[in-house]
């Protein structure tokens, strides 16, 4: 992509509006434009960075053999009347109504519908295990939207969904989504610690919430600090075994993590006392298995092995997709801007031209760009007449790796400039070697 074709509104001055850094950041890197409280326009950079987050769960899902699929944002008021939760669900449903006088609202969630879903066509138990996931639009009319994407009224979430004949494979594809989360948060560069947590409005026993640690979290935490040493990293993992989801369900929930709900003050005092620790986080995802909630409530049945109808046990799993990006800002940043991490970054490398212009700086801006592009990896290419000084603080507000910096100056000596983003550290280098370097 070339800047001067782009659509990036970059803001020069601070928005007052915007209380913490992610915030801050996301308006001036011109990634996302408020349409009204906790509703944002996702602007092409930040769009690329929601797909690049919305890609990395679609491929950690399908690894856990969990399928694909959407369900509507607007659904009928019915099926929340049969579960009970129209009006549990209190303010922060919104409600619409149709020309026909229905009652009709915007999905907070989606535990009835697929219920639903299933239960029309599922009748036996040599159909179980299945799970079911969808990444689709929200709204929860929250009472204080604030923080940007972090907490919007419209959110991007996924939400899964499994159905298992018996409580064991129920606890079975709990754990599988506990595995395939944790995957899914390293890819995107950051911890995030499942923590012990309170079923709320989905009811239920067994639940976890998944904390990045972050001053500005609105959760309070606390925790043995020896799970923080915990990653998952690049083993390699069966998910159709019992036995192997179940020990990395152990090896990362029996330290002691919690949130507050859940904090119990006797057991933390347990923790040798240089490892306790409170801070604040940020809920980035939430697994729970509920049993038979739902599926007594809307009578969702199949034919046991004794021929007998049987309830099916059922879990849902959330990933805040969209909070994931003030999340991951959060966590990677600095004075000058964003520092994305490479698994989401929406260009892998920004290309500055000192002087634009100057045909030998233009071409070797253009070859290092189909350089770049023949890898497979996407460049933006600062094709702007501007200040040096300008680009340069484009570049480092948005974030991207890798920076390559040509000039007149370094190409006569035949060489350009590769700068980290993270490290900050310059290096000159022929070209070719700066293409391999990011490679
Ligand atoms: P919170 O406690 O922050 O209100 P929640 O527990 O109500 O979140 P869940 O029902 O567990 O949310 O939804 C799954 C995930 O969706 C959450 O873990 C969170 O990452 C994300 N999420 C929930 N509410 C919002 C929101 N208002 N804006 C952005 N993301 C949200
Ligand atoms: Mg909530
Ligand atoms: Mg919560
Ligand atoms: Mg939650």
């Amino acid at each position: 992509m070339r800047l001067s074709r782009y659509f990036l509104p970059v803001l020069k001055e601070n928005p007052a509006d915007a209380q913490i850094v992610s915030h801050r950041l996301m308006l001036r890197a011109g990634m996302i434009k408020q349409s009204a409280a906790g509703i944002y326009s996702w602007l092409p950079l930040g769009y690329k960075v929601l797909k690049n987050i919305e890609n990395i769960v679609h491929e950690e899902q399908a690894k856990a053999g969990h399928i694909a699929m959407q369900m509507p944002t607007i659904q009928s008021a019915d099926l929340w009347r049969e579960s009970g939760r129209y009006d549990a669900f209190g303010d922060e449903m919104l409600r619409i109504k149709d020309r026909h006088d229905r009652d009709m609202l915007f999905t907070p969630t989606a535990e009835e519908l697929i219920t639903d879903i299933f239960r029309g066509a599922v009748n036996s138990y040599k159909d179980l295990p299945l799970t079911m996931y969808q990444i689709q639009w929200k709204f929860r009319d929250e009472r204080r939207p604030r923080f940007g994407v972090m907490r919007g009224r419209e959110f991007y979430m996924k939400d899964g969904y499994n159905f298992d004949l018996t409580k064991e494979d129920a606890l079975h594809a709990y754990n599988r989504h506990l595995v395939s989360y944790l995957r899914t948060y390293e890819r995107m560069g950051l911890q995030a610690i499942p923590m012990r947590a309170d079923s709320g409005a989905m009811g239920g026993d067994d639940t976890h919430e998944f904390l990045v640690l972050a001053e500005t979290g609105e959760s309070e935490v606390f925790y043995d600090s020896a799970v923080t040493d915990l990653t998952f990293g690049d083993r390699e993992i069966d998910y159709d075994s019992v036995e192997d989801c179940a020990a990395i369900m152990t090896e990362f929930t029996t330290k002691y993590a919690r949130t507050d709900e859940t904090h119990d003050e006797a057991l933390f005092n347990e923790v040798p006392e240089e490892r306790r620790r409170t801070a604040r986080g940020i809920e980035v995802g939430q697994i729970f298995y509920f049993g038979t909630k739902y599926s007594e409530s809307m009578n969702a049945t199949v034919q046991g092995p004794d021929g007998k109808p049987a309830l099916v046990h059922m879990g849902s799993h959330g990933i805040g997709v969209s909070r994931l990006l003030g999340a991951i800002i959060e966590a990677s940043h600095d004075e000058k801007g964003i520092i994305w991490p490479e698994g989401v970054t929406p260009f892998h490398v920004g290309i500055v031209n000192l002087k634009q212009g100057d045909d030998e700086a233009d071409a070797a801006c253009q070859s290092l760009y189909d350089a770049i592009t023949a890898l497979g990896l996407e460049p933006l290419y600062d094709d702007r007449n501007e200040r040096a000084g300008g680009k340069f603080a484009t570049m480092d507000l948005i974030g991207l790796p890798w920076r390559i910096t040509v000039g007149p100056r370094g190409l006569k000596n035949g060489v350009v400039e590769l700068t980290s983003r993270k490290t900050g550290e310059s290096e000159e280098m022929p070209p070719e070697q700066a293409v391999a370097r990011i490679a």
